[in-house]
């Protein structure tokens, strides 16, 4: 309890700007971010380089935007708003790796209905409650990272779920869960 307070205080600026977040979570995973997110898409091509926080730790719209597009679901093209607080894990994940000029290789981002329930006919390690589906979750890896260290990091960070693939871990803002 005291360790929280004074590690709030410390980043008062940043709670402020967070509002609508479970503050104390944040603050903490915030602490850790560099700020800026880079991402390949492999199934559209298409790459996305931006410096999404600003000084403050607030969120740049524009970025936000340019972000939540290379997350598109990849069989209807639709963007949906993506959860800050993944961009967030995302960040500070990539910022303990130490890995800070690589980009993510984004395998699966937002999936609309149709897209979720396709996957979900050729994979029964696709759940109909996706975090996918809500715009929650990422799946990843790096080039030259092992998956087992992105998956050990995120785990650490112990914000949300993790799951390791033969190719990716996912990785979500849902509840605390790892396999
Ligand atoms: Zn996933």
């Amino acid at each position: 309890m005291f360790m929280f307070a004074g590690a709030a205080s410390s980043l008062a600026p940043i709670i402020q700007c967070a509002h609508s977040w479970a503050a104390d979570e944040n603050a903490a995973l915030k602490s850790l971010c560099s700020g800026k997110l880079s991402f390949f898409n492999v199934h559209t091509r298409e790459g996305v380089s931006v410096k999404y926080l600003n000084s403050r730790g607030e969120f740049d719209r524009r970025a936000m935007t340019k972000l939540n597009r290379v997350f598109r679901c990849r069989h209807n093209h639709e963007a949906h708003p993506i959860d800050r607080n993944l961009y967030v894990l995302l960040d500070a994940i990539k910022s303990k790796l130490g890995s800070h000029e690589r980009p993510y290789l984004l395998i699966s981002g937002y999936r609309s209905p149709e897209l979720n329930d396709y996957l979900r006919s050729r994979s029964v390690a696709v759940s109909d409650r996706s975090f996918h589906l809500r715009g929650m979750a990422a799946d990843v890896s790096m080039e030259g990272v092992r998956l087992a260290d992105i998956r050990n990091v995120a785990v650490s960070l112990n914000a949300g779920g993790v799951g390791e693939y033969s190719n990716f871990v996912h990785v979500d803002v849902g509840p605390v869960r790892s396999w």
